[in-house]
């Protein structure tokens, strides 16, 4: 996890992840049940989008890299695991605004794909992904 803002405890639990799943290809009823802990209600959703394939990993030839997820609305989030920004309004409502929550399922599905190794891996070209980041692609790629 690069440069990550989350407390170390989630950090550490991601690395958990990904050791145990890289170990046996599925995660252990404890780590399941830290996850919920630490992450809420979010945990949750965010397996759920894992189980459905929903995040994207789209990477650049200039190494720039973005997750995009699909929302179970059919929304398309592009998130940052990197800085932990997604446009979504449960971000801003409970992450940004209340305080509530370190983060939204998007982002958790992000970091847990990443974790385990199961994001679909998608190569745009370095103007595909400005246009990404610019946010005027979120419909036609
Ligand atoms: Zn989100």
């Amino acid at each position: 996890m690069p440069s990550s803002i989350l407390p170390l405890v989630a950090k550490q639990l991601l690395t958990d992840i990904e050791k145990s799943y890289k170990e046996r290809s599925q995660l252990p009823d404890d780590l399941l049940i830290a996850l919920r802990s630490v992450f809420g209600s979010c945990a949750l959703q965010a397996l759920d989008l894992v189980d459905q394939r929903s995040v994207t990993c789209v990477s650049s030839p200039s190494g720039r890299r973005v997750f995009r997820v699909l929302g179970g609305s059919g929304q398309l989030y592009t998130c940052f695991t990197s800085c932990h920004y997604c446009p979504c309004p449960a971000f801003s409502m409970l992450v940004l605004k209340r305080n509530t929550s370190l983060l939204c399922k998007h982002i958790l599905a992000a970091c847990l794909c990443q974790a385990m190794g199961l994001s679909q891996q998608e190569q745009v070209s370095d103007q595909d992904m400005t246009r990404i980041l610019s946010g005027q692609a979120h419909t036609d790629l």
